[in-house]
């Protein structure tokens, strides 16, 4: 099915437009540089943001596509988890556009097609559906989970999340406490090349340290996360150089407190999945941009005979290829249509994957 999707959860406008699993236009624009002498989204300046963008980022994405809004079989659209007003702005467009031109709406799960998306072809790899036995593991600015993915259309169940911050949310929040300036992630990514993974020892929530890595962990939040013991390690770390009037070695911290994020991600992701029976696992949502996460997931998931997909860095961050993806996922399963008067979901939890 050739269908269009519509992301504005965050501050992306994002349409996509797929046919089946072949990406045919992502086309995305950001308001990020609005909110960077706030350190962070503010929701009116976003949402605002949004209907300035939608109509000139659904005409160009139609153009790439060379498809017309009546050659479409749906039109899908993000109904949450997001900021309430941003999302409202995609939803009024997603219905007025399957409203004028009689195509069926489809609300979707954002975190759900941050997954998946990994469905989607690209470089010539060939369309596998998805395999019997997936997981997931979802890193991204608001969220961090581990799900067992029966179908993308009608199973999905949380395995494990974060308790307090998510893994994004983290490394904008440490990339502040280093001034490196608002998302943080990239920044992180980068700086931490240059430094020394092993120059600090951050603490690894949630975790016994003869366990990490290993296939055995005791307690109720074996599959769970925590961060906000690790952004106040980071905090103290940089306190102690400014105190001493000494320089702070940013790289190296960038470097060390990356080096505990991905371990203690990999090795509870991979750690669930084995327990759970799982032999492929889907990465999906921002955090999943990162080289080293990428790496070391690569490595500890071939050790432990699970099949890994990655999709290409630009469809990691919010983009609405991953909700047209879903969304296509839904109208070839025979999924029913959602209603027009569907609500935005600020809160919509991973389980419930259409509106
Ligand atoms: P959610 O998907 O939970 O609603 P969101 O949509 O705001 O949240 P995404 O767009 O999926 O989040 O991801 C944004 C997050 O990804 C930010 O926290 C950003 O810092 C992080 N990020 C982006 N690139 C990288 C990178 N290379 N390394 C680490 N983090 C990254
Ligand atoms: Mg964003
Ligand atoms: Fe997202």
């Amino acid at each position: 099915p050739l269908v269009l999707g519509i992301e504005t959860s965050c501050d992306e406008t994002g349409i996509g437009i797929v046919r089946g699993t072949q990406l045919l236009a992502n086309t995305v624009s950001s308001s990020m540089q609005e909110h960077v002498r706030f350190g962070g989204v503010i929701p009116e300046i976003a949402a605002r943001a949004h209907l300035e963008a939608f109509v000139p980022t659904l005409r160009q994405a139609l153009d790439t596509a060379g498809v017309t809004v009546e050659e479409l079989d749906a039109v899908a659209v993000t109904s949450g988890p997001g900021l309430a007003g941003a999302l409202m702005v995609g939803l009024s467009a997603a219905k007025g556009l399957a409203l004028a031109a009689g195509k069926p709406l489809y609300g979707v799960n954002h975190l759900v097609a941050h997954v998946g998306v990994g469905l989607l072809e690209t470089e010539g790899a060939a369309p596998a559906g998805l395999p019997p036995h997936t997981g997931a593991l979802l890193v991204s600015g608001g969220h961090t989970e581990v799900l067992r993915v029966g179908s993308l259309t009608e199973d999905v169940e949380l395995l494990g999340s974060t308790i307090d911050d998510a893994a994004g949310e983290a490394y904008d929040k440490v990339a502040r406490l280093l001034e490196l300036g608002y998302p943080g992630g990239p920044k992180i990514d980068a700086l931490a090349a240059e430094g020394d993974p092993q120059a600090f020892r951050f603490p690894r929530g949630l975790t016994l340290p003869k366990f990490v890595g290993t296939a055995q962990a005791p307690g109720p939040h074996r599959h769970n996360w925590s961060f906000s013991g690790l952004k106040t390690a980071v905090s103290r770390a940089v306190e102690q150089f400014e105190q001493r009037g000494e320089p702070v070695p940013r790289a190296d911290i960038a470097a060390s407190f990356q080096e505990a994020v991905v371990d203690v991600l990999t090795a509870k992701a991979v750690r669930a999945a084995t327990e759970h029976g799982l032999s492929t696992l889907l990465l999906g949502g921002g955090v999943a941009a990162n080289r080293r996460l990428r790496e070391l997931l690569g490595q500890r998931c071939e050790q432990a005979g699970i099949a890994l997909r990655i999709p290409p860095v630009s469809l990691c961050t919010d983009n609405g290829a991953m909700v047209a993806a879903l969304g296509a996922q839904l109208v070839a399963a025979g999924a029913a249509p959602s209603s027009l008067d569907i609500p935005a979901d600020s809160s919509q939890p991973v389980e419930r994957i259409r509106a």
